[in-house]
């Protein structure tokens, strides 16, 4: 057995008059969720999320369980706030973690399973080093993976509290899990963003470092962010693996952590090719073949071998180099075709924007700006925010026209003028132009 051991600390903050964070620590189920939405919204839809996500999974308390528990969760604040006219559009974070069978190891051994949908965060400290686990669903965050913003500029951006996903606002939801062999010494740490606004990761770390006590450390973090100005709610949950699974005992930790979204864990820095010594091209006439010589004889053992054959250009060999060029150039055409004949819908910063090309681009075709519109982000229905940040694709330039007026007009709650929606309006919830993701102070 894993043995665990936890803290948690949850605070208002010195700004707002609310806590619409909730946790929930109760081995073994940790969570955060954050809510957002004015009026009672927030706070009812992340206690809302708490409730009917700690049910589920003690319905089915295994890994693929914990993620159908952020669905149902979802789909509780989801129904709620289409019944109740006064909690229309809100929604909530969650990140949670559960220490699950190992559905797939051997008899006894168990995971930490991670869920995430939201700008909440779960890190994992092991030795001493401080990794985020999980990404965050916001606007910043998502331009800043893009390569758009930088981190610095997306930690003063004033759009950084726009989530791109969160429960309760459509009836599905896109969740990430990732799940980790738990190695003694481990310590997770779950936390709402009132945190990570406030102090950076080097503190965080040095707080999960100095602090071996999980209550002691969970409320000097909600200490520090409340020191550095508590502009929102803060929220933590430590989490220590005091012993791991039988199974883990003797093993290496460096075998531990395996995210199938790639990233966060798996190994970087490895890609650095080794150059070998390749042949240098020289001058063939005798003069520089000679001074070539002299200037490598005297390291005679640093290269590999050094075929020195005369190089004779046949003319079989100019014809086939041709045809080789001839082939390249058609390959790189089509591509070129194929890169940059559609178009799509996409944000550049905050404005809407049609693209000629691809999302993200194709090979070395980078998307350029066919069209720009009048829209921002603060136009469209935040549930098209995601849409968007990824590019809707459009078959024409026309369609993507078509496709941004209609994003004017449901946010604006007429009715679309795209063919085959002219005769019945979008039966898209009625949510106004109020009812953005923004945490509202
Ligand atoms: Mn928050």
């Amino acid at each position: 057995m894993t043995a665990l051991r936890s803290g948690s600390a949850t605070d208002v903050g010195r700004v707002r008059s609310v806590n619409q964070d909730r946790v929930l620590d109760a081995y073994p189920l940790f969570a955060v969720a954050d809510g957002m939405g004015g009026h009672a919204g927030g706070e009812v839809a992340s206690r809302m999320a708490i409730e009917a996500f700690s049910e589920a999974f003690d319905g089915d308390p295994t890994a693929t369980g914990l993620t159908a528990a952020a669905r149902r969760a979802n789909l509780a604040v989801w129904e709620r706030s289409r019944s109740d006219a006064g909690l229309r559009g809100m929604g909530t974070t969650l990140t949670a973690a559960a220490l699950v069978a190992d559905e797939g190891g051997a008899e006894g051994d168990e995971r930490l399973a991670v869920v995430n949908v939201g700008d909440s965060r779960a890190y994992l400290l092991r030795a001493s080093r401080l990794t985020q686990l999980t990404d965050d669903h916001s606007l910043v965050e998502e331009m800043v993976r893009s390569g758009e913003l930088t981190a610095e500029q997306a930690a003063v951006h004033p759009q950084r509290h726009i989530v791109t996903r969160a429960l309760g606002i459509e009836p599905e939801v896109e969740v990430d899990a990732l799940a980790l062999h738990p190695v003694a010494g481990d310590r997770l740490l779950l936390c709402s963003d009132g945190l990570v606004n406030e102090i950076g990761d080097a503190e965080i770390g040095e707080v999960l470092t100095q602090l071996e006590d999980p209550q002691a450390a969970s409320d000097e973090l909600v200490a520090r962010a409340r020191a550095h100005g508590g502009g929102d709610n803060i929220t933590v949950v430590v989490v220590d693996v005091v012993a791991a699974g039988a199974a883990e005992t003797a093993a290496a930790p460096a075998s531990g952590a395996e995210e199938p979204s790639g990233g966060a864990l798996s190994g970087k820095g490895t890609s650095a090719m080794a150059t070998a010594a390749h042949p240098i091209a020289r001058p063939t006439d005798q003069r520089g073949e000679q001074e070539a010589r002299a200037e490598e004889e005297p390291l005679p053992t640093e290269a590999g071998p050094r075929a020195r054959r005369p190089r004779v250009l046949t003319a079989r060999a100019v014809v086939f180099s041709l045809l080789v060029l001839l082939v390249i150039g058609g390959a790189v055409a089509a591509v070129g075709w194929f890169a940059t004949r559609s178009y799509y819908v996409g944000l550049s910063g905050h404005q809407v924007v049609i693209y000629q090309g691809r999302p993200g681009g194709f090979l070395w075709f980078q998307p350029r700006v066919a069209s720009r519109s009048a829209l921002t982000t603060s136009d469209v229905l935040p549930s098209r925010l995601l849409d968007l940040r990824q590019g809707t694709e459009e078959p024409s330039l026309a369609a993507a026209h078509r496709y941004v007026a209609n994003l004017a007009q449901e946010a604006s709650g007429l009715p679309g003028t795209s063919p085959g929606t002219t005769s019945a309006p979008p039966p898209a919830p009625p949510l106004g132009t109020t009812t953005t993701l923004t945490r509202v102070p």
